[in-house]
């Protein structure tokens, strides 16, 4: 079993009962929506779909929902994909029109107002870019400096633009409360631009009495990289979503901005994820190029909890190949980490608290008797979290009563969650753990695992114990 998880994005190619069965089969851990591309019938839809597999499967899969964020769109085009020609002229005109290669519209037209004559716009995930030359009241007239597509509803991006959006609009406050009411697990929040966007979105999960959505920034721009710091104290986790960073900033930087945000989450004990591209040939053939494959697998090597499909479960032909394509990459990855310099790693920070001591000890300890697995009682999750942060060598089983701390942990490194009845005593604790890790992982006679939980006791609500068993 893979400790680095896999997230799919849903899509046409994909939103089948049929497809999301097998991708979850092949070992996709949480399953992404984008409110960009889907309507709340068909996110629903795709929601009760999950579920209904996961009880089929006797599984455990986590659902993430991205908000649209404050973002400009192509409108609707008169054919499917329009060729731009290098050298011609554009029109991007104020009201919505159908538009082709002379003359399109914008889902804000009001930004034109604010883009200045030699300032550039990119369309379609910056494989157009165009040059403005001059403005009227109603159109800016624009150079095609290189041939490309563009396709209705693709990206507009205007690298140093002069205005601000309003991060929370209608839509997303509906989204949010939309992922509330269908108890999704994940909220992937699109283009944070710093703290102040989250703590916000925070005020909105208070109104609407949710304590179980993760908030996860999503880094992809100049702003959210440079609030990084302050973005990470008040989000579950970071994905650096690396199409729109590729194009708001130099994509010869984000190699390094991936390898920096992935070591700034891990000290911060948050979740990771790398996101975009990944083996984006595979959304047209059945084999991805070999750069695709050891950017998966660096990505893997840079610590990331999780590795994001996108484009390629969502609209590519082949869904179901590119999941297992991702997992026997990551599998072939992982036997090359040593686990124990990664926990040297963290031996150099001379103050932890009382817990983060506790979950260091167990991992150390479990890596030292060469544990078959860590098992540890959770309520919250916490304490999973905290262990699965230390980058164990061996896997942690999660026991957890409470449903939405189960499916709350389907993102986190090495973690397999598994929903059990409450449990009362400490021997309960033990009984179950052992009975769950002999049920998952069919241990033998002498194979140890170390048990890490809280004393069901109500003055102390962190990890105070651990317990190395051998298998009798
Ligand atoms: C990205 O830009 O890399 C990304 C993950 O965002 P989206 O898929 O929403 O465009």
């Amino acid at each position: 079993m893979n400790k680095t998880k896999m997230i799919a994005t849903i899509g046409p190619s994909s939103k089948s009962k049929d497809v999301i069965r097998e991708i979850i089969k092949e070992g996709v851990d949480v399953i992404r929506i984008n409110m960009s591309h889907s309507t709340f019938e068909e996110a629903k839809e795709v929601i009760l779909n999950i579920r209904e597999i996961n009880r089929e499967l006797s599984n455990v899969t986590g659902i993430m929902i991205d908000t649209r964020g404050p973002e400009i769109r192509i409108n609707d085009l008169e054919e499917r994909k329009v060729k731009l020609e290098q050298g011609k002229n554009i029109r991007i005109v104020k009201s919505k029109i159908k538009g082709n290669s002379d003359m399109i519209s914008i889902t804000l037209p009001e930004a034109l107002d604010y883009i200045r004559i030699g300032q550039h716009i990119l369309l379609n995930d910056g494989s157009v870019n165009l040059e403005v030359v001059s403005k009227s009241s109603d159109a800016l007239i624009c150079e095609i400096k290189n041939d490309g597509f563009i396709k209705g509803k693709c990206s507009v991006n205007i690298p140093n633009a002069d205005f601000d959006l309003k991060f929370l609009s209608d839509y997303d406050r509906e989204t949010i409360k939309f992922a509330v009411l269908m108890q999704v697990d994940y909220l992937a929040l699109s283009h944070v631009n710093n703290e102040l966007d989250i703590l916000d979105i925070n005020d909105l999960l208070i109104e609407l009495d949710d304590g179980h959505l993760q908030i996860i920034s999503k880094i992809e721009n100049k702003n959210a990289i440079e609030s990084i710091d302050a973005i990470l104290k008040v989000s579950d986790g970071v994905m650096i979503a690396r199409g729109d960073l590729g194009v708001e900033m130099e994509i010869e930087k984000i190699p390094s901005i991936q390898k920096k945000i992935a070591n700034l989450a891990k000290e911060n004990g948050k979740i990771c994820i790398i996101a975009t591209e990944m083996l984006s040939s595979m959304q047209d053939n059945p084999r991805p190029t070999r750069a695709e494959v050891s950017d998966v697998a660096n990505s893997v090597l840079d610590g990331t909890d999780a590795i994001m499909l996108s484009s390629e479960t969502a609209i590519g032909k082949y869904p179901i190949e590119t999941v297992k394509t991702t997992n026997k990459i990551i599998d072939e990855i992982e036997k090359e980490i040593d686990y124990n310099d990664l926990l040297l790693e963290f031996s150099r920070q001379d103050k932890l608290s009382i817990e983060d001591a506790i979950c260091y000890s167990v991992v150390d300890s479990a890596n030292r008797v060469k544990a078959s697995s860590i098992v540890c009682a959770t309520i919250s999750g916490k304490t999973a979290k905290t262990i699965s942060h230390f980058r164990p060598s061996s896997s942690v089983i999660a026991i957890s009563p409470d449903e939405k701390t189960v499916s709350g942990l389907t993102i986190n490194y090495g973690i397999i969650p598994i929903k059990v009845p409450m449990m009362d005593t400490t021997d309960e604790i033990i009984d179950v753990s052992i009975k769950t890790a002999k049920q998952i992982l069919n241990l033998k006679e002498k194979d140890k695992i170390v048990i890490a939980g809280t004393f069901p006791n109500k003055e102390v609500d962190y990890t105070n114990f651990m317990k190395i068993e051998e298998i009798k």
